[in-house]
């Protein structure tokens, strides 16, 4: 049992602690309403900045909020950290691990993660970067491989160990590509004086004919054209078919001798079981109405990267980015504090990328930007959308110090010990 109290009010329970769940919570916290907020973590995770922890740009406490701490002084508000494994709608109750709990209202909103297409070695073997222990995991990869490099003389075995192949050419692929490109740059050779910097490639596979494909033509010409600059070996209509740990084939027969490969390459959607008579379209995705409610099922509805709704501008759906999940959280807090049901407008306030140190690029909706003004655009865009005002502080300065120094000094492996380990 999750040991909620009874209340006079309507019970609203939200899972996923996301953009969408969480800022609809913060919408319904001071109204009539019992708001039950689940997460499997005790924490909102950042998502657009995962890549600079992995790259050991920011430590991983500055993107992350805590959620008792959002709703400090709300009774109306319970907050359960478990993790949700099932839906019973007829009975209008969900199961958890840690219990059951009867909502009135459900809110699904457990965004997406990451799609291995069915290939079990790709998903035992690579690294993909949906969650910040994933980050942190793959920090200390990056960092370890860097220290057995050093003691591995013979060069195809030493090229193993420092080569990374980055899966996906979509924002999150070309960003990582980026920054390990300044990391080689930069951090490298002072860092590790004894390995020659010139022996670390870098290489992006996409399979598409462009990068960043979400955005215009001239933003994916420009990732590229920065990419190529900072030495990635872009490689566009690439596919990878296999890889077994130590090395990566492509479908025109390319090996390369890699053992990181960083997946980037797709997602789906946390569904939750239960809901099998609901539609659920590809990429695992709920179908819903104009007011996100889940098509076939009363008192359930979708926010974010797991709603799937077509509208006549948006015939496949919305971008699974954070302003859609963010704009519907607000459309349906709206329709359910004035109970209506005003139907969701998307408002597309434009997407960008960043490639490195004065490299983004910019589409906003009357035009289009690159380099230096794009990428003061792009910090402070991500500045401003962290949640806590420490945050805030903190990643600017790192960023401020990061780029007067070239330099960070968070490159540090930490492995977790579980109790009773040595
Ligand atoms: C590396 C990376 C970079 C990105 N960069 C950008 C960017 O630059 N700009 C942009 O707009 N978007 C970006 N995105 C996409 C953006 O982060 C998502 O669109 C957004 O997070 C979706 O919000 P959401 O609320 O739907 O889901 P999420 O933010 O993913 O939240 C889902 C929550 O549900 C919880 N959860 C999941 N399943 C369960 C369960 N069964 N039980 C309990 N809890 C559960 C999770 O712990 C999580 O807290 C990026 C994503 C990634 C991974």
């Amino acid at each position: 049992m999750l040991n909620i109290p009874d209340s006079p009010y309507e019970r609203i329970v939200i899972v996923g602690a996301g953009f969408a769940g969480l800022n609809i919570a913060k919408r319904l916290k001071k109204k009539k309403f019992q708001i039950v907020l689940i997460d499997k973590n005790n924490y909102h995770q950042f998502q657009p900045l995962f890549y600079q922890v992995a790259m050991a740009g920011l430590e991983p406490s500055s993107i992350v909020f805590p959620l008792r701490k959002a709703f400090q002084g709300y009774k109306n508000v319970h907050i359960r950290i478990t993790e949700v494994s099932g839906i019973k709608p007829d009975k209008k109750r969900i199961d958890t691990l840690l219990g059951e709990i009867y909502y009135d209202k459900l809110i699904i909103a457990t965004g997406a993660t990451t799609n291995f297409f069915g290939n079990k070695e790709f998903k035992k073997l690579t690294s993909p970067l949906k969650s910040l222990s994933e980050a942190l995991a793959l920090r200390n990869e990056i960092l370890s491989d860097f220290e057995k490099a050093l003691m591995t003389p013979e060069y195809d075995k030493r090229q193993g160990f420092i080569d990374i192949v980055i899966v996906g050419g979509g924002p999150t692929g070309v960003e990582l590509a980026g920054s390990l490109a300044e990391m080689k740059k930069y951090i490298l050779p002072k860092d590790y004086p004894e390995l020659d910097e010139k022996e670390v490639d870098i290489y992006l596979f996409q399979g598409g004919d462009r990068l960043l494909m979400g955005m215009s033509q001239k933003a994916s010409d420009k990732a590229l054209q920065f990419l190529q600059k900072l030495d990635v070996k872009v490689e566009l209509k690439k596919r990878v078919t296999a890889f077994d740990g130590t090395f990566v084939t492509t479908k025109d027969g390319q090996k390369i001798r890699a053992h990181k490969v960083i997946w980037a390459a797709g997602i789906k959607g946390n569904i939750i079981s239960g809901l099998e008579k609901c539609e659920i379209v590809r990429g695992n995705r709920y179908t819903v109405d104009y007011t996100n409610k889940i098509k076939a099922c009363e008192d359930i509805y979708a926010l974010g990267d797991i709603a799937y709704m077509e509208t006549e501008a948006y015939p496949n759906g919305h971008p699974q980015v954070a302003q859609a999940a963010i704009q519907q959280s607000v459309n349906l807090a709206n329709n359910l504090i004035k109970n209506q049901q005003k139907p969701f407008k998307y408002k597309d306030l434009g997407s960008m990328a960043t490639i490195g140190r004065n490299k983004a690029v910019c589409d906003l909706p009357n035009f289009k930007i690159s380099g230096f003004f794009a990428w003061i655009l792009w910090l402070f865009v991500h500045v401003m959308s962290l949640i806590g005002f420490r945050n805030k502080v903190i990643v600017m300065l790192n960023w401020m110090w990061n780029y007067m120094t070239y330099d960070q000094s968070l490159r540090v492996i930490i492995n977790g010990e579980k109790k009773g380990e040595k």
